[in-house]
């Protein structure tokens, strides 16, 4: 099995003013392909230390991935900090160089200097090349071990990771394992909740490994299979499912690349009902995550952001006595506004929502936090959940969302279908 380490390249992530995605997305690569990621470094433009991360890295690993620093600029070391590193002179590829006055050629500009340095490699490197960008990456061997260095920029890198840099290491070095996984996604059950229901399987799996993954709401549960083969892996994985399933039946709503509002969607369609929205303390996010779904105008009506008391009154027919009453943020007022979302948009089910996100504005009685979710059902009946998990602003909205969303998956999945 060879190990790997990931060198990302660039002192704007070492002042935190880049968010490295690139270390994230070539770890994923070669999970996939049963190579081990045995370390990640993030190093500045400093030629020295690239080089010195280089050999470090081939002191312990078969295989480092160098990604960044290959651009025209005097920032970008990385080719010469390569060369030191495995003891090698830059030389020209002409066939990189021609490639590169071509290029400037079709956009009618003269090629600076500095961009020639983009055709030179450390000798004996193998050049991939780069249909997305002047930078192209390459690959070189030393001692047995072999170094990549791929381009920083995202849109250039992930193309060559998959089209040129995968498929090479999977040339040189065999992999002798395979890796699937499956997640299955459940809400309306907390991590602990759901630890408690599955931890002794969690302790007993060392292969397949069960892992939690919290989202604000929602757990993933994640399944991962090694074997010498993908249809040895999958087939771990289709017997320890339905183990899991046992235990978790009630509050899986999808596997794999799902959204809750998504899933909502198709039980929808399938029952033939519409829906609509009335926010307040979300202010449209909800019907947001509806309409992120392809498709969504088969059932989604649409919805109204009805923030102030006003609002409420004269959008979703609330009665200010009520309001007056039990306040903006009670059970009373949720209930209210999902039946005149309900009724405003014509639609079969309502959803609503109203809460203190905060900071400000909590007292002793209603807190930051406090939300109230409605849903209004055919045939006029309402339910109300109460929330109370304080939480900054964003958690709080993003909870309720997703408090909505449970809530209404539940209730349509314990509807017989719609006829027809
Ligand atoms: P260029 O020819 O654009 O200079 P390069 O190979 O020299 O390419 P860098 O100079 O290291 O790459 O980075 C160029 C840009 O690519 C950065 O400004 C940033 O936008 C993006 N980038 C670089 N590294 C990363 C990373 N690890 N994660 C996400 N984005 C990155
Ligand atoms: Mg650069």
């Amino acid at each position: 099995m060879a190990r790997a380490e990931i060198i990302t390249i660039g002192t704007e992530m070492l002042l935190g003013q880049l968010v490295d995605t690139n270390t994230a997305e070539i770890a994923r690569a070669l999970f996939e392909i049963g190579v081990d990621v045995h370390r990640e470094t993030s190093v500045g433009d400093n030629e020295v230390r690239i080089a010195v991360a280089v050999r470090e890295g081939l002191a312990r690993a078969e295989i480092v991935i160098c990604a960044g620093g290959l651009g025209p600029t005097v920032d970008d070391m990385t080719r010469g900090a390569i060369a030191a590193a495995v003891g090698v002179p830059l030389t020209v590829d002409e066939p990189s160089m021609r490639h590169l006055e071509a290029l400037f050629a079709r956009l009618d500009r003269p090629m600076a200097e500095n961009n020639r340095v983009q055709a030179h490699f450390p000798q004996g490197a193998a050049v991939f090349e780069n249909p997305h960008g002047s930078a192209p990456g390459f690959v070189i061997e030393h001692e047995g071990r072999a170094i990549l260095a791929l381009p920083g920029p995202p849109r250039e890198l992930f193309p060559m990771l998959r089209d040129h840099a995968i498929p090479w290491i999977e040339g040189r070095f065999e992999p002798d394992a395979a890796f699937v996984t499956r997640v299955l996604r459940t809400a309306g059950v907390g991590e602990s909740d759901l630890d408690a229901r599955i931890a002794d399987l969690f302790r007993e799996q060392k292969n397949p490994t069960i892992a939690m993954l919290a989202h604000p709401g929602l757990v993933d549960v994640k399944l991962t299979a090694k074997a010498e083969t993908r249809a040895g892996a999958a087939a771990m994985i289709d017997e320890l499912e339905p183990v899991v399933r046992a235990r978790l039946g009630d509050c899986i709503y999808g596997v794999g690349d799902v959204s809750l509002a998504g899933v909502i969607g198709d039980q929808l369609r399938s029952l033939a009902l519409t829906l609509a929205v009335g926010e307040s303390c979300t202010g449209g996010q909800l019907g947001a995550a509806f309409v992120a779904v392809p498709g969504a105008s088969d059932y989604f009506h649409g919805g109204c952001i009805a923030y102030a008391d006003q609002a409420k009154t004269s959008l979703l027919g609330v009665s200010p006595d009520l309001i007056e009453r039990f306040g903006a943020v009670s059970e009373a007022v949720a209930a209210a506004m999902a039946l005149g979302a309900q009724a405003a948009l014509g639609a079969d089910v309502a959803l609503s929502t109203t809460g203190v996100a905060g900071p400000g504005g909590g007292t002793a009685e209603k807190p930051v936090g406090l939300v109230f979710v409605g849903m209004a059902l055919p045939g006029g009946s309402v339910r109300v959940r109460r929330l109370d998990w304080p939480g900054s602003r964003d958690a709080i909205q993003r909870r309720a969302v997703i408090a909505a969303l449970t809530m209404l998956w539940r209730e349509l999945a314990i509807r017989p279908a719609a006829r027809g």
